[in-house]
């Protein structure tokens, strides 16, 4: 096996939006490639024109580059072994499935889609699972039942065929693999897999093995849904002869549904709220809109952590690594067998903590813009001042809007469960009574405000809960909110006695 140059490949096929579990074989073969001063290739592996959705190729980049995961070889930065777009590299596959042909270790199959539609009904109607092997091939129209001379006047008259790999029979194929051990495979239980297609198009398999050897990748990481493909690649590197510098395989375990039973699948992002996606996608066909991890208010250093560990973990406490120390860090031995269960609640934390330590500007931008927007002018200074009194209480960046509205809009509504809780019987004439002694605050600063409000209250007898929690619901329209005399501080005490007023009149209890 390999004992190359690191090199290592993230392999999408153009199918439609990246799921965060492609995003993390990205992450994880970055990290890797990172780690070992090697290389990090992007190939696009299109081969399947029927399944191709135009935007995904381009979302899958945005993807990436959002993420920070940077590729320095591939689709659109180009590199020594271009074109890396598998449908640029169609002339290169047929060769291959020649000498597979040749050596008798590939063979031409005339099969109709219809013929193996209706063998594969009969096979159900007697509860078995039909698979192309040696032992259905010999009942099938192919190389191997028909004579060489039919067989050829058929591939010259033009008639359709598919080239299949001729799998051994009883033989046990070894996968190597570097988080599962060795895995054993009975190869009569794989199925001849189609390698080359009579429009010209080698399929996955044939173009996977043939790209890996000729871009010399040294080590395969990728999903656990490809290992029961690797016995077939075995297969094929030792049939072309490759097997001496065959990469490394590393398949990763599943993300698994929240509640752990099966895939996480974008139904149960739909069905929970959160994204399973790095980028809102809008379908090309549909039209239908599905929503990501950017649009959501996520940060992207948030994302690639909780992402992470998903399926690794660094053997210590710690959880928060900047990119670097995940590359300082990683190492494939760490990634776990068994699938890892997504947690949105985790997720949010993660972003929490880095809303906390990013800068403000963050915050401060966003809301300047919606300010904008809106058409409020606010000095930039009380902008940073608010987000930063505020950021504490903010998991997504989304949410900056829904959190500081107060600061900027009288509320137009008062909370009902607030008002059912924390606004007391008298408050509205304690408020009527409070009105001038707060208007006398005008050119306090906070810290005065705040000392001078609770000096009145204590001097005149008045309940402090029932005082506090009024104008609390008055000036923000709920009972939450931070300092109450930063807010009135903030808002002005003008417009602070302007909202007393209107909730006085408006709440009754
Ligand atoms: N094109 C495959 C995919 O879409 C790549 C699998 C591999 O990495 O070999 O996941």
């Amino acid at each position: 096996m390999s004992t190359k140059a690191i090199r290592v490949r993230f392999a999408p096929s153009p199918t439609g939006p990246l799921h965060i579990g492609g995003v993390r074989t990205a992450l994880y073969n970055y990290l890797f490639a990172k780690k070992h001063g090697g290389d990090f290739i992007l190939r696009i592996e299109d081969t399947d024109q029927g399944r191709f959705v135009p935007g995904a190729e381009e979302y899958i980049i945005e993807s990436l580059r959002w993420c920070g995961i940077d590729f320095n070889e591939g689709v659109g930065v180009g590199g020594t072994h271009a074109p890396y777009r598998q449908s640029e590299r169609k002339e290169m596959y047929r060769q291959y499935a020649d000498i597979l042909l040749e050596k008798g270790c590939a063979y031409y199959a005339f099969d109709t889609a219809e013929e193996l539609d209706a063998v594969r009904k009969q096979f159900e109607a007697e509860k078995k699972t039909f698979q192309y092997t040696a032992e259905t091939r010999k009942q099938l129209k192919n190389s191997f039942t028909l004579d060489a001379d039919t067989t050829k006047a058929m591939l010259i008259s033009g008639q359709a065929y598919v080239i299949r790999i001729c799998i051994p029979e009883n033989e046990t194929i070894l996968v190597n693999d570097l988080i599962r051990g060795e895995v054993h495979f009975q190869s009569s239980l794989l199925d001849d897999k189609v390698l080359f297609k009579s429009d010209g198009m080698p399929t996955y398999h044939l173009a996977n093995v043939v790209d890996d050897h000729l871009m010399e990748i040294s080590h395969v990481i990728r999903g656990e849904e490809w290992l029961p493909s690797a016995p077939l690649h075995v297969l094929l590197y030792r049939f072309l002869g490759w097997e001496e510098t065959m990469p490394h395989f590393a398949h990763l375990p599943l993300i698994l549904k929240p509640e752990g039973n099966g895939k996480l699948s974008k139904r149960d992002g739909d069905r929970m709220g959160f994204p399973v996606f790095p980028l809102q996608w809008t379908d090309p066909f549909t039209g239908d809109i599905s929503s990501g991890y950017r649009e959501g208010g996520y940060l992207p250093d948030a994302f690639i952590n909780m992402l992470v560990f998903l399926g690794w973990n660094p053997g210590t406490e710690q959880e928060l690594f900047t990119m670097q120390e995940l590359i300082d860090v990683f190492t494939i031995e760490r990634i776990g067998k068994s699938g890892a269960k997504f947690d949105p609640e985790k997720a949010r934390w993660f972003n929490h903590q880095y809303i906390q330590h990013a800068d403000l500007s963050i915050l401060s931008d966003r809301l300047t813009e919606i300010l904008k927007e809106k058409h409020i002018e606010v000095p930039n200074d009380t902008v940073i001042k608010i987000c930063e009194m505020m950021k504490e209480r903010i998991h997504l960046l989304t949410e900056i809007w829904d959190k500081t509205n107060f600061f900027f809009l009288a509320p137009e509504t008062f909370d009902a469960k607030s008002v059912k809780d924390k606004w007391k019987t008298g408050a509205n004439d304690v408020l009527k009574e409070l009105l001038p002694f707060i208007h006398s605050l005008a050119n306090s600063n906070a810290e005065e405000l705040k000392e001078k409000l609770h000096d009145y209250i204590m001097e005149h007898q008045l309940n402090m809960g029932l005082v506090m929690n009024a104008i609390r619901i008055s000036l923000v329209g709920s009972s939450s909110g931070p300092d109450l005399a930063t807010i009135i501080h903030l808002i002005g005490v003008e417009e602070s006695c302007r909202r007393i007023e209107k909730a006085v009149q408006e709440i009754t209890t």
